[in-house]
């Protein structure tokens, strides 16, 4: 059975990892999480002072080609990890900290090139499912499958708040909820690869569906589309 690639893309907090990784299982293929490697790179931004009170742009762009990004696979759970110089920082990377400043960095042309690269390099041989924000738009518009997963600010800035309390960080949800709302903007307008549906993407609005729904429907739509591509 001829393998396809999977893009999920949509606004923050939208459920697109956990659907993402479910159906990645299901299928036997690659799960791959583009948020992280913007996330991992704010963190090397953040470790590196190379963020005061605003984002040192140029400092970003000189340090990039020293910014060393791999994924490894958690004997454990069975899902690759971010690493930034070999080590995991998959712990570090979903905090309120990272979640401030990973929007500003996504936005520079020059960190999308290089990461948009790495992502077609993982996708040169199929058999993944990639969530993010441009998947469907720019790193793989040849797509078989394109899902864009919508759902109201309001829940899903609950869904993070709920994440974010139970692993023990001290935030509010009207904290969560305006870090939602200026991620979706900035992400929405920025002037390289703004987060948009492409055309033929199935708009997926999961406000009131269970997982087990989502999943379901998820892997039915993929389902069809293998049969469809042989
Ligand atoms: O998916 P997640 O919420 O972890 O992504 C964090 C941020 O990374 C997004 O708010 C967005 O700014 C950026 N991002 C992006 N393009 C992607 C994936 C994530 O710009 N493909």
């Amino acid at each position: 059975m001829g393998k396809i690639i999977v893009a999920i893309d949509g606004h923050s907090s939208t459920g697109k990892s956990t659907i993402a990784k479910r159906l990645a299982k299901a299928l036997d293929y690659t799960y791959v999480d583009t948020g992280a490697m913007y996330r991992a790179i704010t963190l090397f931004v953040l470790e590196n002072g190379i963020v005061q009170e605003s984002l040192d742009i140029d400092k970003l762009i000189e340090a990039l080609p020293r910014i060393q990004l791999s994924f490894k696979k958690n004997g454990q759970s069975d899902i690759a990890e971010i690493c930034l110089d070999g080590e995991s920082v998959e712990a570090k990377i979903r905090n309120l900290k990272v979640s401030k400043w990973v929007s500003p960095v996504a936005a520079v042309r020059e960190v999308r090139e290089k990461l948009v690269e790495m992502q077609q390099q993982i996708g040169l041989d199929k058999g993944v499912v990639m969530d993010g924000r441009d998947i469907g738009t720019v790193v793989f518009p040849e797509a078989e499958l394109k899902i864009f997963m919508t759902a109201s600010a309001e829940t899903r800035a609950h869904r993070r708040y709920k994440e974010l309390l139970d692993r023990g960080d001290e935030v509010t949800y009207e904290q969560v909820l305006k870090n939602v709302q200026e991620r979706d903007f900035i992400d929405s307008t920025r002037s390289v690869s703004p987060l948009k549906k492409a055309k033929d993407a199935i708009h997926f609005h999961n406000s009131d569906m269970c997982l087990e729904e989502q999943f379901e429907r998820c892997f039915n739509y993929s389902q069809r589309v293998i049969e469809k591509a042989g």
